[in-house]
């Protein structure tokens, strides 16, 4: 799976050279700051939600590849899904993550290149940080940390 690994990095590369949604988003209707001590990462994601749909998703923030990566294609991902269909593709992208497991739910698409971190334990939390901070800015929560 050599070629597999070696396009994995290079969306990963190309997502962190070139993070998509980045910056502000004036009219959020709600925001959150994802912290991971343990590597360095912050951010900070605005959601604007209308009705049940998430009509707008921006990021801004600075950390490793992985953690900026992981946001830019969370949010390239989420724009237009609904908020039930956002947790129930948070609930599996963290369960292949963390356990490994394949699972119900809903297709991980261009998500899988991170599923390689479930390999190194302090990378899987640069790897949901920003589906942590998605929880936090959906629950109106101010901050989520991966600590
Ligand atoms: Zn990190």
């Amino acid at each position: 799976m050599a070629d597999l690994r070696a396009l994995y990095q290079e969306v990963i590369f190309d997502h962190n050279r070139n993070p998509r949604n980045f910056g502000r988003l004036a009219d959020a209707t709600s925001q959150a700051d994802g912290n991971n001590p343990l590597c360095g990462d912050r951010l900070r994601l605005y959601l604007k939600v209308e009705g049940d749909i998430i009509a707008d998703v921006r990021f801004e923030g600075s950390g490793c590849a992985i953690s900026t990566a992981s946001a830019s294609l969370m949010t390239e991902r989420l724009k237009g899904m609904t908020v039930a269909d956002a947790e129930a593709l948070f609930r599996k992208f963290h369960a292949v993550v963390t356990e490994g497991k394949e699972g119900e739910g809903p297709e991980l698409g261009k998500l899988s290149v991170l599923t390689g971190v479930r390999d190194y334990p302090a990378r899987v939390k640069c790897a949901t940080l920003a589906w942590h901070t998605l929880e936090a800015a959906l629950h109106h929560q101010a901050a989520a940390s991966t600590e």
